[in-house]
């Protein structure tokens, strides 16, 4: 009758429950995944390697020959709400987001964008309730699942699936964007924050102290935007 356990099978166990965040698992909106389990959810300032020109906005606050796509940036909001789906998964409400240029646009990388996480909703309330004019909007809801709508952007099946295993979109309405291959120095005295960056093209976070994306933030000298 029952099963022998060891004490190493207790142990693996034990590891496998920690490793799990059940809350965030499945969305309450759309019941759709929200994370296939990464880990705790403790990171305060996330850094993605910003790794192909996408976005954004010109010194002078203009859209520049980007396709803007990820992220989105229009009508007061900087929107997540494709791709990333590290930073989708683990990314809270006040917390920071911040994105590096490329190594291929030269040897030191720069600040792409930081952006304050005003809030986190569902794919389901973004396609509802925003303008499908956002180029990262489309997606509508169909009967209890998610439709991709023709764009110029996400077509392939494994980028679909890929934008779909996570529905939060992260909305920012206080951000500074310096552009994908431009971007701006990070200030001498937080360089050491490069050191966290294992490759070019991988995708890390990095726990931070709490206060470090604001301090950033203060510290980066560009246009700012805070609706
Ligand atoms: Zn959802």
């Amino acid at each position: 009758m029952g099963c022998v356990s060891t004490s190493r099978n207790r142990a693996k166990r034990t590891r496998r429950v920690r490793t799990k965040t059940p809350e965030h698992l499945v969305c309450d909106v759309c019941g759709q995944p929200i994370s296939r389990g990464l880990g705790p959810q403790r990171f305060r300032v996330y850094i993605r390697p910003y790794d192909r020109p996408s976005t954004i906005i010109n010194p002078h606050g203009e859209p520049a020959d980007y396709t803007n796509y990820s992220p989105h940036i229009g009508n007061e909001r900087l929107t997540l709400a494709n791709c990333a789906i590290f930073i989708r998964q683990v990314a809270k409400k006040g917390e920071w987001v911040m994105a590096l240029t490329s190594t291929e646009y030269g040897p030191v990388r720069k600040v792409s964008f930081i952006a304050h996480i005003d809030d986190v909703i569902c794919r389901r309330t973004y396609a509802e309730s925003y303008d499908k004019a956002r180029l990262d909007n489309h997606y509508n809801w169909d009967e209890g699942r998610f439709v991709n709508i023709p764009n110029g952007y996400h077509f392939d099946p494994k980028e679909i699936e890929q934008d779909q295993s996570c529905c939060r979109v992260l909305l920012s309405r206080k951000f500074k964007a310096f552009g994908p291959n431009t971007g701006q120095e990070l200030p001498a005295q937080r360089r050491e924050i490069l050191k966290h960056f294992r490759a070019k093209h991988a995708i890390n976070q990095r726990v931070f102290d709490n206060e470090i994306g604001a301090i950033l933030f203060d510290e980066l000298d560009g246009p700012t935007y805070h609706f």
